[in-house]
């Protein structure tokens, strides 16, 4: 069940809390909830979901302020939910970076489809082309698209779902040096200063896992101040 992708779910109220919880573990999702955005910084760096769904009018913080605050420096994918309609708070939501926003009261279909299609985007690669079947190997590591695993050998590697999203994305492009903002937008949708800074926290992350060392195991080649390759050959 590790597999599962994990949502931050910053709500308020109870009953809309205690239901959209409902529905998204129907789905299959891993929930985190919270009622402030103070425990929801806390939480989304202690936990790195794969998604955030925010309400606005919050006890501690208006939501678009955390939303601000954690694009600063982070990519990780919002979903604004609210009960203001106005269209301005609507601009101003995906000015500030927002990826999608769901007004109340809202269907469990319409609000299911909305995060399908933000994790969709968001795991590039997983449901594209020739990444939805087969494997790809590269010296002792494989990767498996279908069941989003990896091994080294034959000991499998836990990626968390944006470090096997960022593996998947270089080895659809093995041998091409990929740029961190293309990087950046194939995985998080759009690309921010901190970025980059985010990227290669991921990337250092993925290295350790696979055991790269200099001069050994090199799967991953680092350009530096350009970006990463991944490696064809046998050597
Ligand atoms: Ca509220």
């Amino acid at each position: 069940m590790n597999n599962k992708y994990k949502i931050l779910l910053v709500e308020d109220d109870e009953n809309i809390r205690i239901m959209v919880r409902a529905m998204l573990e129907s789905a299959g999702y891993q929930v985190i909830e919270t009622q402030s955005c103070d425990a929801a910084i806390t939480l989304a760096c202690s936990h790195i979901p794969d998604l955030i769904i925010l309400d606005l009018g919050l006890p501690d913080m208006d939501g678009m302020t955390l939303l601000e605050n954690v694009r600063e420096t982070d990519l990780t994918p919002i979903i604004i939910l609210s009960a203001r309609t106005d269209e301005t708070e609507k601009v101003r939501a995906f000015d500030l970076g927002a990826n999608d926003y769901v007004t109340k009261p809202f269907s469990a279909a319409e609000f299911l489809a909305r995060v399908r299609s933000v994790l969709r985007f968001s795991r590039h690669g997983a449901d594209a082309g020739r990444l939805s079947q087969g494997k790809y190997q590269v010296q002792d590591l494989t990767i498996e698209y279908d069941s989003r695993r990896v091994f080294v050998g034959d000991t499998e590697v836990k990626l968390t779902q944006t470090e096997f999203n960022i593996l998947a994305f270089l080895s659809e492009y093995s041998g091409k040096v990929m740029t961190y903002p293309a990087i950046i937008k194939a995985i998080w949708g759009y690309s921010t200063e901190g970025g980059v800074k985010r990227l290669q926290v991921n990337m250092a992350n993925i290295r350790k896992k696979l055991g790269i060392q200099p001069g050994k195991n090199n799967y991953i080649v680092n350009e530096l101040g350009v970006g990463y390759r991944m490696n064809t050959d046998e050597r």
